[in-house]
């Protein structure tokens, strides 16, 4: 660890771009396939130099799968891989979803390092239909998750959760049931009574950027126990306010890392250790581990 210092007289996105973190970091939610692969590789180089010790590369189908997985391969060690379905598009027929499955059980039996992720419930497919006035049949979705999260706690792999508002409870009720250990509620807002079931159970959260201007992401900051949080970006989703056109990368997650630290009254390398720790707990970020 550097003993750079944090100039305050640049912004969080500043000082995010310049690699001036000064302490370790974990990107726990990213979709690395969704940059081309030059930048891809770059911009992991440039957080690396910067202090970011890994990243989660979430998938949204098979082919993200292959691709997440020659990510990991070439990252051994700081691109922990995550293998599923992303909740936000129709259910696939049952054999692409059986030959999803079977794919991720070879890659357990090879001993792989891997979660499962990201999958979950498509709120706002659901929500944009609903206001449109269209029915919308959420049954085939809660069916797939059902099975994503058995596969998780059979295998006993961490999994990484699309799950907005309402659907959190849902999502508890399915978890509960099939005894999943280590829950993921990447990106989450939701309700104080949710929140509180979600602690109780030991799930885990991760905050993104966000945190700089949103209310009800620092809202969560305050209420949820650090122990149990990690730090994203959901990248290469756009932030707004001090990030407003900045290209999103891990680099950015260490701007929610200092604002965590100031929400919970921590110094800014003690935050930035706990935050890590979950992450490296959950995900297995040490080698040789799963
Ligand atoms: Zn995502």
């Amino acid at each position: 660890m550097t003993e750079t210092r944090y100039d305050q007289g640049i912004t969080e996105a500043e000082a995010a771009r310049n690699g001036q973190a000064g302490f370790g970091w974990i990107d726990a939610h990213i979709h690395l396939d969704h940059y081309d692969e030059a930048k891809c590789e770059s911009m992991l180089a440039e957080a690396y130099a910067a202090g970011c010790e890994g990243v989660v590369g979430v998938s949204q189908n098979m082919a993200s799968c292959l691709t997440i997985r020659t990510i990991a391969q070439r990252h051994n060690g700081r691109v922990v891989p995550a293998y599923g379905f992303h909740p936000e598009q129709p259910v696939p027929d049952e054999a692409d979803i059986a030959l999803l499955l079977d794919w991720i059980r070879a890659r357990h039996a090879e001993g792989e390092r891997f979660a499962i992720g990201e999958v979950g419930l498509p709120y706002f497919t659901r929500t944009n239909a609903e206001k449109a006035g269209q029915p919308f049949d959420e049954s085939g979705h809660l069916l797939l998750l059902d099975r994503f999260a058995a596969l998780a706690a059979e295998l006993d792999r961490p999994i990484a959760l699309h799950v907005i508002h309402e659907d959190g409870n849902k999502v508890c009720d399915l978890l509960e049931r099939h005894g999943v250990r280590r829950a993921h509620f990447h990106y989450f807002k939701g309700d104080r009574a949710t929140i509180e079931r979600m602690i109780a159970k030991g799930y885990y959260v991760s905050i993104t950027p966000d945190v700089l201007y949103d209310e009800q992401s620092r809202e969560l900051v305050r209420l949820y126990p650090i122990e149990l949080m990690m730090t994203e970006t959901d990248g290469p989703w756009p932030f707004e306010g001090p990030f407003q056109g900045v290209e999103t990368t891990p680099m950015l997650a260490s701007a929610a890392v200092r604002e965590i630290a100031v929400l919970k009254g921590l110094d800014v390398r003690e935050a930035a250790a706990a935050l890590a720790g979950t992450a490296k707990r959950v995900y297995g970020f040490a080698a040789g581990t799963r």
